[in-house]
């Protein structure tokens, strides 16, 4: 329950992507040698240092065809791990497949590529379901009173809960619950939603 509403640790993944926001200010960056500093972080976040991998020889290899089998191949990834990664960015509209069927198995044969130039779409996506949530946040934060430990405990409570805990902090011994002001963090939701849309 007092998880539900702690400030820091709810913003901690939004925070983290709204720096992203700030990061792509610059343009969009991706040459054989370079991959953009914000795609980077994605890839890293969807797939790890593999995910990093994979998309390098995706941006490098222009003369054949690329399965998943091959990619497995170059990279030394195991073939399990760079399919999910392929999927993953696939959902994300990061890459893109072609299905053919083998005249002679029967089988699909993937062929993959990718699309990176979609990753600013993807972090305007992101950007407005940030802001989306903030707004719920601040909402929330407008209309409830707050109560916390004056033993400086991690709960936080909302009035209903404080009251049902007799204002008695749950974790700790004689611990009072008493009313926290939260102008300053209304304020910092406000600020940080202006700062994004701004972006
Ligand atoms: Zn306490």
């Amino acid at each position: 329950m007092s998880l539900i509403y702690s400030f820091t640790e709810n913003f901690l993944p939004i925070l983290y992507y709204f720096n992203y926001y700030f990061s792509i200010r610059g343009g969009l960056k991706i040459s054989e040698n370079e991959i953009d500093s914000t795609l980077k972080k994605v890839l890293v976040d969807f797939g790890g240092k593999e995910a990093l991998i994979i998309a390098k020889i995706l941006i490098e290899t222009t003369n054949e065809d690329l399965t998943d089998e091959r990619i497995a191949e170059l990279s030394v990834v195991k073939l399990n791990i760079v399919r999910k990664i392929l999927y993953i960015l696939n959902e994300n509209k990061l890459t893109e497949f072609q299905r053919v069927r083998d005249k002679r198995s029967g089988w699909y044969i993937y062929y993959w590529k990718e699309t990176f130039g979609n990753l600013p779409n993807l972090l305007s996506e992101r950007k407005d379901h940030v802001v989306n949530q903030l707004d719920i946040r601040m909402r929330f934060e407008n209309e409830n009173f707050f109560f916390t430990c004056n033993n400086s405990c991690t709960g936080r409570y909302i009035f209903i809960d404080a009251m049902d805990l007799n204002f008695r902090c749950p974790n700790c011994d004689g611990g009072v619950l008493a009313e926290e002001k939260n102008k300053e963090k209304v304020k910092f939701l406000k600020d940080t939603i202006i700062n994004i849309r701004n972006v």
